[in-house]
């Protein structure tokens, strides 16, 4: 069922130039590239799955593989069936063991919809959330995607995507300023037919097991301590603590080069990102992005959340409207920060960080819901 041509996504071309070199869709892979995930070891038993270069039209949430004596522990699935099924390949390049486990860090589906073809390999892996992320799971996620593979959605799925990335090259890739833009919107344009590819077999499948604070899933060398810290990115995420390895996997509570801060909860984000740098980690591994050895990027996003509290804050309460903020707001050096000069990487910094922050803190500093509406 799955389209001609579709060889070009296996995953096992990752691993060698010379495979990649016999395959004939060696092309649509180097054009694809930034959407591709690689393998990168942070501690003797733990690896990351993750995406090659900052890539933002067609995230895939990075994938963590945590060995323990039995078989391994996934903390995320990917975001498609296909991108799952790439996950699989990695992961039996890492380990012969069988995954045991798959953590969902939090609801949304570039982390857990890849679940399909992981499960389909390893049967007996249990699914684990935390009780919000498990109900936002079985509350939104079947509006979007059906609970078994449907060639209807699949259909509407690939005309949809069709259509954003046709959108895309008249809109924004056509309107870019700067080369650094034209070449971002290029190299995501070039993702397009893996990720068109990745689409069949996808569907739903929930959280088996869920817990509502922590969770120890044990073993003698390599035990995983999930904790919810607090709400944050959403209302239910979820850190995994492996102490054997000074490793933290933060999941979308710190996304790495630019944060994504679309619908969160500014105060308790503040205050998990306080609890997230108490842990002593030697390696943290963001939700997306490259895994961070020191606390400076925390430190960069913290700082972000607390200026713009600052300064959005008194001007909500004192009526000004969300639309006029913006201008009345300065976040030169914070973005600087993340972006430095690059145009293409600013743009993202606005569009999944700044920007709906602004909405967020103004929301709450007039005590309006927060969340996903
Ligand atoms: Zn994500």
């Amino acid at each position: 069922m799955r389209p001609a041509g579709v060889v070009i996504v296996s995953g096992a071309l990752m691993l060698g130039a010379a495979a990649a070199a016999r395959a004939q869709g060696a092309t649509a892979i180097e054009r694809g590239r930034v959407y591709l995930q690689v393998a990168e070891r942070v501690s003797p038993r733990v690896h990351v799955l993750r995406q090659r270069q900052p890539n933002f039209a067609g995230v895939v949430g990075n994938t963590t593989v945590i060995e323990q004596n039995a078989g391994l522990v996934l903390v995320d699935a990917g975001a498609s069936h296909g991108s799952g099924a790439r996950i699989v390949e990695l992961v039996r390049s890492i380990s012969r063991k069988p995954v045991t486990a798959v953590v969902i860090s939090h609801w949304h589906g570039d982390h857990v919809m890849g679940l399909s073809a992981i499960l389909a390999a390893w049967p007996g892996a249990e699914v684990i959330a935390q009780e919000q992320a498990a109900a936002d799971i079985a509350a939104r996620l079947p509006r979007l995607f059906p609970s078994a593979p449907s060639a209807s959605y699949e259909r509407e799925r690939i005309r949809s995507l069709e259509a954003a990335y046709a959108d895309i090259e008249k809109g924004q890739a056509a309107q870019a300023k700067t080369d650094a833009e034209r070449a971002g919107w290029r190299a995501a344009l070039g993702a397009r037919d893996l990720r068109l590819a990745d689409v069949p077999g996808t569907h739903l499948i929930l959280a088996k097991r869920t817990f509502r604070d922590s969770l120890t899933l044990p073993d003698a060398t390599t035990p995983v301590e999930l904790r919810f810290l607090g709400r944050a990115n959403t209302s239910g995420d979820v850190v995994a603590w492996i102490p054997s390895e000074r490793v933290l996997v933060a999941g979308d509570i710190v996304v790495e080069p630019t944060p994504y801060l679309i619908q969160v909860y500014p105060s308790d984000l503040i205050a998990t990102l306080a609890s997230v740098r108490q842990i002593p980690f030697d390696v943290i591994v963001p939700g997306h992005g490259t895994p961070q050895r020191d606390r400076a990027y925390l430190d960069k996003l913290a700082a972000l959340i607390r200026t713009v509290r600052a300064q959005v804050e008194p001007l909500a309460k004192a009526g000004v409207p969300l639309d006029s903020i913006p201008a009345r707001t300065r976040f030169d050096d914070q973005r600087a920060a993340f972006v430095g000069s690059d145009a293409w990487l600013g743009y993202w910094f606005d569009a999944y960080g700044l920007m709906p922050l602004i909405e967020s803190v103004y929301n709450e500093a007039l005590g309006r819901p927060l969340g996903p509406s």
